[in-house]
């Protein structure tokens, strides 16, 4: 007898232990039993041809069908399935057959059974990743929507808030020019208003450049600079404030510092100016920083060292992340300069953003965060020697004919 008529002479008892071992209870299959007739028909194709691939589709159906909480779980149902199936059909051929036909069958459905098996495995564990992967696809969607709207949130907010400063700063300015008799102690509450309204306006200002950096919209109105200059600015505004902390600050000449390149000068102050305000805030009175540099192919690198309280390696990237300041900042004290005067976490991100469009690089380097040994912070400003503007279409892209319209303050960074 072929090994086709000994597998349909089993067949009727087959297919009857298979539906009372495996269609039971609740997890009753919807038409268990025409999904077991049909993996007959395809075994005994399979049988007959000798080709296991017959068996290709319905395996491909029934792991496509499973639930998608199965796949949540990571279930191995249809080769937990197919594994029940096997022992029954031998079971089945050893009582329905003599032993010789019996192996004859056992000894043809082997490989078969195999190959369903490898089959099936591959299929639940690619239908597996394919859920993972698209799951990660989504979360990974969700999070750029949420940065999307977040960044789009403190746009909108910081331009909100921008329109009644102004109009708080214009009645300010009425009220004290109305007040003609000036008064000792009037004077002090408007220095205090003015002060209070100055800070307010550069957080707003900062919410929007990083809004602006987010969405890439940061335009650049590139012009021939000199680092030097920019530095000798730096050491200008911040001479004073340094004093004042007892803090000693050098500004070196270095090879570099005086070649000539073409950036946003107004906008590299703004990155550089919050870099060293950092120094200032981060180191302790008495401390020191240093500004130096060096001229390297093609990039000119700025080092902006402190000997403040340093920071630890694991937050040297998170820094750079827009709101990441580390640790307890004195929040009561809103001073850019006090030590560790509170920020709201913007300024170098910004920074970053900034140089970041002009081609360059900006990261740290400390040897931890301690705050009575003070190991202190080097922060390294990488840009490349541009010796011309940015081709004509570039220039376009980085927006630089919108810039006053995108962003007429863009100056306004004290
Ligand atoms: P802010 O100063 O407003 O908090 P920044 O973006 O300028 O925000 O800096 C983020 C954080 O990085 C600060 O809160 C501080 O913890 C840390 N940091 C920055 N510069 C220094 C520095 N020179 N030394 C030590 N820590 C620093």
């Amino acid at each position: 007898m072929s090994v086709l008529a000994l597998l349909e002479k089993i067949q009727p008892a087959w297919k009857k232990r298979i539906l009372n071992a495996l269609a039971h209870g609740a997890s009753v299959r919807e038409n268990f039993d025409e999904q077991i007739e049909r993996f007959y028909e395809m075994l005994s194709h399979a049988v007959d041809t000798g080709d296991p691939a017959w068996l290709d589709t319905i395996i491909y159906d029934w792991v496509a069908s499973s639930t998608q909480s199965d796949r949540q779980e990571g279930q191995k149902n249809i080769t937990a399935l197919l594994n029940q199936v096997f022992p029954l059909t031998y079971e089945v051929a050893r009582e329905n057959l003599n032993g010789d036909e019996a192996l004859e069958l056992i000894g043809a459905l082997i490989p078969l059974f195999t190959y369903a098996l490898e089959r099936a495995a591959r299929y639940e564990s690619d239908s597996r990743v394919a859920f993972v992967t698209n799951e990660l696809a989504e979360a990974q969607a969700k999070l750029e929507r949420l940065e999307r709207s977040k960044s789009n949130f403190i746009g909108v907010a910081a331009h909100e808030l921008k329109t009644p400063l102004t109009l708080i700063d214009g009645y300010v300015a009425m009220l004290r020019d109305m007040l003609a008799e000036k008064n000792e102690h009037i004077e002090i509450l408007f220095q205090g208003i003015g002060t209070g309204i100055r800070r307010l306006r550069t957080i707003i200002e900062d919410m929007i450049d990083v809004s602006l950096i987010d969405n890439n919209m940061l335009s650049l109105n590139f012009q021939p600079l000199w680092l030097g200059q920019l530095l000798t600015l730096l050491q200008n505004e911040f001479a004073p404030i340094a004093a004042n902390r007892h803090q000693t600050l050098e500004i070196r000449q270095f090879p570099g510092s005086e070649t000539m390149l073409f950036g946003d000068p107004e906008r590299l102050y703004q990155a550089f100016r919050n870099v060293v305000n950092n120094a200032i805030k981060y180191t302790p009175d008495g401390g020191r920083i240093t500004i130096d540099g060096r001229l390297l192919p093609g990039f000119v690198e700025t080092t902006i060292a402190d000997t403040g309280i340093g920071i630890a390696p694991e937050d040297q990237e998170v820094i750079f992340e827009k709101f990441g300041q580390l640790g307890k900042v004195s929040l009561h004290s809103s001073s850019k300069t006090n030590f560790k005067g509170g920020g709201p976490g913007l300024g170098l991100p910004i920074a970053r953003g900034i140089i970041e469009a002009h081609g360059g690089a900006i990261w740290v380097e400390s040897a931890g965060h301690d705050e009575v040994r003070c190991p202190g912070s080097t922060f390294h400003i990488l840009l490349p020697i541009r010796t011309e503007l940015p081709d004509s279409k570039l220039a376009k892209l980085f927006g630089a004919e919108t810039r006053q319209e995108q962003n007429p303050n863009a100056s306004e960074t004290s």
